[in-house]
């Protein structure tokens, strides 16, 4: 039998994609990791399987208890389905300026989800805060706490890692991802890094975010701007974050990110949301800066229809000033050559 062991089971093992177009115009191979075909839908069932199987080893949790989270989406999907599959019920804390088709879908799964009005981490109602409190003054609780849970960032590390590495029969020779908690770059980068030294590893960063300043300069002045993209976008370093081994970064401009991933659907065929356009356009930018030759993976985080009101509406896209300009792929190029992502003085 070649059955998986229930939803758990079916979490990991994602295909490799050979983005061709890409790959052909830049004279690199870019490959994504489809995270999106997982069963919950993103990268993030990796991250909530790792840390409730973790908790189950550490008694944090037990038969018919709770998981709570802070989550912009991704992770209380993916918590609330293994939370199904294994026996726990689930309380989601989510920020209301996230997609509602995020809210709704975790709604439809049985997550009881509690929307709050976004805050900065520093504050007391901070979602995440919010979370903790709630699953402190809960019996048979367990706060998941995503960002600082290193669990998190070992389940990429043991197996999303591992997979890129095997899939690219060690040929690969650089690797870029986004940061939301930064599970996924922390784990997989540290993993290749143990691997071969010489893999370089990059953060592609939204604007608005503090990653790239971080990863470039050691301090969090640069963190101009703004990004619609969801799930990504941190502002100080993780516990996840702070195991990383990342040698530079790159920003990605929103303009960029749509462009990105409107080729992505034109060209390859991949209906991809935000933050893998953002993901891709970090690899285009490493095609241009290490030249053809390389092999480039990324990662594929989630599709686009968990944000259909908003990528396939013209009046939101004009309102954000992202409506399309249908570049193509050799009009993109020249339009990043041209981007030196320099530090605008705050
Ligand atoms: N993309 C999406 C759509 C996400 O939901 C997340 C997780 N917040 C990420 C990317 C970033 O992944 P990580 O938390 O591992 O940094």
């Amino acid at each position: 039998m070649k059955a998986t062991n229930g939803f758990c089971g079916a979490i990991g093992n994602t295909p490799l994609i050979r983005l061709d177009s890409l790959s052909d115009t830049t004279g690199c191979e870019i490959l994504g990791k489809a995270e999106f075909l997982n069963p919950g839908g993103s990268v993030k069932d990796r991250a909530a399987l790792g840390m409730v199987e973790d908790a189950e080893r550490r008694g944090l949790l037990k038969p018919g208890g709770t998981i709570v989270e802070g989550t912009a989406g991704n992770t209380g999907i993916g918590l609330t389905l293994v939370g199904n599959a294994k026996g726990y019920r689930t309380i989601i804390v989510i920020p209301n300026d996230q997609s509602p088709e995020k809210l709704e879908l975790l709604r439809a799964i049985g997550a009881e989800v509690r929307p709050v009005p976004p805050a900065p981490y520093k504050e007391p109602h901070n979602y995440n805060k919010i979370a903790a409190r709630i699953a402190d003054e809960m019996e048979n609780a367990f706060w998941a706490n995503q960002f600082d849970n290193t669990a998190n960032a070992q389940i990429h590390y043991a197996t999303t890692g591992p997979e890129i590495w095997e899939q690219t029969d060690g040929k690969i020779s650089a690797f870029v991802a986004a940061v939301g908690t930064g599970g996924t770059l922390a784990g997989v980068s540290r993993f290749l890094k143990d691997q071969s030294e010489s893999v370089a590893t990059y953060c592609a960063d939204p604007y608005g975010a503090a990653m790239w300043s971080w990863f470039k300069y050691g301090h969090f002045d640069f963190d101009d701007g703004d990004s619609v993209a969801e799930g990504i976008g941190q502002g100080r370093v993780t516990e996840n974050v702070e195991s990383a081994r990342v040698d530079d970064a790159f920003r990605v401009s929103d303009r960029q990110m749509m462009a990105t991933l409107n080729i992505l659907l034109k060209d390859e065929g991949l209906l991809l949301g935000p933050s893998a356009g953002v993901n891709v356009c970090g690899a285009l930018k490493v095609a241009l800066a290490g030249g053809p030759g390389q092999t480039i993976v990324t990662i594929l985080c989630d599709g686009a229809q968990r944000y259909s009101s908003r990528l396939f509406n013209q009046e939101w896209l004009a309102e954000n000033d992202l409506s399309p300009e249908n570049l193509s792929l050799e009009e993109l190029l020249i339009h990043l050559k041209d981007d030196q992502n320099e530090p605008s003085e705050k």
